[in-house]
């Protein structure tokens, strides 16, 4: 292999290559134009090797930063930093660096870049550019953008809603992986369950509450990536407290520094719970000296920083971790108003067999209550049921109380805020123009075929990425995003820290998406239920063999490009039977013919919500292979059952072309 085409796939310049590798113990001489074939892999586990130490560094460097006085350099350092999207017109360039057009010309003549001012420079050329000109280039990230305009729309919308009532403290628990956040979570809520009587028939809805003291605390339930991201989304606005988890054995590690910089970012009083105390390995002022080479000073060694040792394994001290949970929360004691209508953040949803869309919201200001009407994001709906996290109807739900709730016409994301709208006329205006433009998430985008108006000939591959350290999951997404494969896109729907879980595949299942794995364990319910769900998990190690297979997909999409032939319409006009994966319905056919092996899309008010099949048809109760415009039929249809009387089906055939 040639060394710039691997300098390519490493992202870094030849000259930067063929300085670096001598330091991976890599000799092959610094003016070498080729690499033998074997070492490449080698170089390169070893390259990602040395790039994760270093982003450990630079997180490190990071935390220890907070605890420095603030200089006026720093600022100036600071405006050095640009971000740039995938591309950046020239003159734009010039202007974002606030650099004379000519100097930035002739930074480019002189790597070998002829352009026009007006021309568009690709990152990789912008930001090698904007480098040599002394800048720290960033990706500019939409995600970051539109996160920052959803935390000003609640800080909006909470501004007038203050109040004056004292609620229960929402607690996200932080930290490592396999450090122990989902055993402190089992264990506080094992042991102070508000209901003793619903002990056993507990649910998984993204959050519930613990009694201590006589007082309600809500523990977000979602240590994995949900929180984490509901929470640099929303920062301190969506928890009051955070508990920091340090398994005693092991000390600070990659994901514990992660978590402390989210926590200073957003301010959060936090907590540091120091588990595992019950191994022989445990060493608890290891893990404060740990803390105090990152300036958080622990309580009894002068500091302001509470930790209190826990065996979450053994609920060893979990009501004195309580106690201090409230000492800390009672800070800023949280209040809110639950007059009003109510104003809350999603912080769990998926697709139920039978229920269909359901999601948890916790209440931020206000009353949720039956019959609602609401937005989320795009989605909107009107709550038919709702219940507490011990599976409780409730008639209404006050500040800080996790709710489930049922009556959404979609999927809404984490994160997204649900707003109650009371008035009738405001309602329709805000859902239809709320729906318009946005995609469903239950929409089957898989590979849009070429009858697709809004994306031409581009074929889509949708995945879903699960990490060991977010940063990988990012690093990962911008990879895939660089791998060019003519009429192909790959659209990450979601990523995340942890294992890969049911959620995953549910909504893999409902995007057509494959499920990405980096550095997390396989799981063999998780397989099961991918088998069942004909999803497809990869498991990866090394981030080069994801592209490799990633890129080989789209390939293999691209050669074998699907059309969706238009076979014929048909309105429904009974539901005979709706199962957890399958529905039977009848109803006349509108327009062409509906044929036995056809596929089927369920479009409501025009708009397709999901894609399924058909598996049997009859005609006046005799099984047929096909039935013509004019007639009824009845029809079996394997997908997910959210057919309605009204709503029109769509018949197709797949063709590779
Ligand atoms: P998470 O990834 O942070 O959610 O970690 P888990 O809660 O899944 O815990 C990881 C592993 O550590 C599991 O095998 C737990 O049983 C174990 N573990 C958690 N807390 C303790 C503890 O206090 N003592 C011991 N000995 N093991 C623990």
């Amino acid at each position: 292999m040639n060394v710039s085409a691997l300098a390519r796939q490493l992202k870094i310049t030849t000259q930067e290559l063929l300085e670096k590798l001598p330091e991976l113990g890599f000799d092959i001489g610094a003016r070498a134009i080729k690499i033998d074939d074997s070492l490449v892999p080698k170089i390169i586990q070893a390259y990602k090797k040395a790039q994760k130490k270093e982003l450990f560094k630079e997180e490190l460097a990071q935390v220890e930063e907070r605890g420095r006085p603030k200089d006026k350099d720093a600022g100036a350092v600071k405006e050095k930093e640009i971000s740039i999207g995938n591309e950046i017109i020239v003159k734009d360039l010039a202007e974002i660096m606030n650099l004379p057009i000519a100097r930035l010309m002739g930074e480019l003549m002189k790597n070998g870049v002829m352009v026009s001012l007006n021309e568009r420079l690709d990152f990789d050329t912008a930001s090698i550019i904007a480098e040599d000109l002394g800048f720290k280039v960033k990706k500019s990230n939409s995600e970051l953008i539109e996160e920052a305009s959803k935390r000003e729309k609640l800080q909006k919308l909470l501004a007038d809603r203050q109040g004056q009532e004292i609620r229960p403290p929402v607690v996200v628990v932080m930290g490592h992986v396999d450090h122990g956040k989902t055993k402190l979570l089992d264990a506080i809520r094992e042991s102070n369950v508000v209901d003793q009587e619903a002990g056993g028939i507990t649910q998984h809805i993204g959050a519930y509450q613990a009694q201590a003291g006589g007082r309600l605390i809500t523990f977000l339930d979602t240590p994995g990536h949900e929180a984490f991201k509901a929470m640099r989304s929303r920062g301190g606005q969506i928890a009051d407290v955070a508990v920091l988890v340090v398994a005693a054995d092991d000390g600070l590690q990659p994901q514990t520094l992660e978590s402390i910089a989210v926590i200073e970012k957003e301010k959060l009083p936090f907590v540091v719970a120091i588990n595992k105390i019950d191994k022989d390995a445990a060493d608890i002022d290891k893990v404060k000296q740990g803390l105090a080479e990152i300036n958080l000073i622990p309580e009894d060694w002068g500091g302001k920083v509470i930790c209190q040792p826990i065996s979450a394994k053994f609920k060893k001290n979990i009501p004195e971790l309580l106690e201090m949970i409230l000492l800390v929360a009672d800070m800023e004691t949280p209040k809110s108003d639950s007059q009003g209508t109510a104003i809350g953040t999603i912080i769990e949803s998926h697709i139920d067999k039978s229920a269909g869309p359901v999601a948890t919201v916790l209440i931020q200001a206000g009353t949720l209550r039956l019959g609602d009407m609401f937005v989320v994001g795009s989605v909107s709906g009107k709550i038919k049921t709702m219940q507490d996290w011990t599976g409780k109807a409730l008639n209404q739900a006050g500040p800080a109380t996790p709710t489930k709730i049922l009556g959404l016409k979609d999927l809404p994301e984490v994160g997204e805020i649900l707003e109650v709208i009371s008035d009738k006329k405001e309602f329709k205006e805000k859902s239809k123009s709320k729906q318009k433009g946005k995609k469903s998430l239950l929409k089957n985008n898989h590979v849009q075929s070429n009858d697709d108006k809004d994306n031409g000939n581009i074929s889509v591959l949708n995945i879903i990425i699960r990490s060991d350290v977010l940063g990988s999951a990012e690093a990962i997404e911008e990879s895939l995003e660089k791998i060019k494969v003519p009429d192909t896109k790959i659209k990450v729907i979601k990523k995340g820290l942890g294992q890969i879980n049911e959620d995953d595949i549910l909504q893999a299942q409902a995007s057509q998406a494959i499920v990405i794995g980096f550095h997390v364990k396989e799981n063999k319910n998780i397989q099961a239920l991918a088998l069942e769900k004909n999803v497809n998990i990869l498991y990866f190690d090394v981030i080069y063999k994801l592209l490799e297979d990633i890129e080989a997909r789209l390939q293999s999409i691209k050669s074998k490009k699907i059309i969706h032939k238009f076979l014929g319409r048909m309105e429904v006009l009974a539901i005979f039977k709706k199962k957890r994966d399958s529905m039977i319905v009848g109803g006349r056919v509108l327009e062409g013919k509906v044929s036995k092996d056809s596929k089927i899309k369920v479009l409501k008010n025009g708009e397709v919500e999901s894609i399924g099949a058909l598996s049997n048809l009859q005609s006046a109760k005799e099984d047929v292979s096909e039935v013509v415009a004019g007639n009824e039929a009845g029809i079996s249809y394997q997908g997910d059952p959210i057919i309605e009387v009204g709503d029109q089906l769509e018949f197709f055939q797949e063709i590779y072309e």
